[in-house]
């Protein structure tokens, strides 16, 4: 296994995280729990690990995904700004339309 993307931003993990399944990529995650209040100020970053033999290609996903990510939009269903490196609206999944 190989980690392929971290953040400390969960949503943009889990986005990533779509990413990959998306791409036919088996993910597993690490950290994704940490919620027990113990470590105050210090929360874990949540971590992408794939198999080896699908690295290369999930950070060409990866890649390919954070290349576009410079525009907000708006959704059109909800009206929420989100950022360009979401395809799908954080608020209410709808995906995005160009
Ligand atoms: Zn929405």
């Amino acid at each position: 296994m190989k980690q392929v993307y971290t953040n400390e931003n969960r949503l943009l993990a889990m986005n990533s995280k779509n990413r990959l399944e998306n791409a036919g990529i088996n993910v597993r995650l690490k950290n994704e729990y940490c919620s027990d209040g113990a470590t105050p100020g210090h929360q874990a970053w949540l971590e992408l690990w794939v198999d080896d033999g699908d690295y290369q290609d999930s950070l060409e996903v990866l890649k390919t995904a954070l290349s576009d990510c410079s525009t907000e939009w708006t959704c059109q269903s909800c009206k929420e700004e989100n950022s360009g490196e979401f395809k799908i609206c954080w608020n209410c999944q709808q995906a995005l339309s160009v």
